[in-house]
């Protein structure tokens, strides 16, 4: 079978949410789990981009788990394209960036781009005055 890695937004409902559900997905169901950015808050619903490795079924069948549980599950299937080498610097796109995949660097005030935090959200093409974004669809 082929392992396959598959990018996605969970979001857990309230009372899921200090439910140890990433540890028996690892235990369980033999996938390899990435948090590439989480925002849970004790008690309320939360939100975790990552990304699952493992074999095909396996992965089908840790996504059916956390369906059991309630958990809404939205695959990253678009990927967003930057145009860094025209970047001024001025920040109005990280502002809106809640994933954290741009971020101003504090000591170089210069723009840091992390595109494996992206969830392609869209909101930094609005965001950027020089218009520097744009949409890639790609196949997750
Ligand atoms: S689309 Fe833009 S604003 Fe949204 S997560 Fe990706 S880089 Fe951040
Ligand atoms: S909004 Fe555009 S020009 Fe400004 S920092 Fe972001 S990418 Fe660079």
């Amino acid at each position: 079978m082929n392992q396959t890695k598959k990018r996605m937004v969970l979001r857990f409902p309230a009372g899921t949410v200090n439910e140890p559900v990433t540890y028996t997905l690892i235990k369980e169901y033999d996938v390899l789990i990435n948090i590439l950015n989480a925002d849970i808050t004790h008690g309320k619903e939360g939100h975790l981009l990552i990304e699952m490795i493992g074999l095909e079924g396996n992965v089908a069948d840790a996504m059916a788990y956390l369906e059991s549980k309630h958990v809404e599950i939205s695959p990253v299937v678009k990927t967003i394209l930057f145009n860094e080498a025209a970047c001024i610097h001025c920040g109005a796109c990280s502002s809106v960036c809640f994933p954290g995949a741009l971020e101003m660097d504090p000591s170089t005030r210069r723009l840091l781009f992390f595109p494996e935090k992206c969830v392609a959200c869209e909101l930094c093409i609005k965001a950027c005055p020089l218009q520097l974004f744009e949409l890639n669809f790609g196949v997750n």
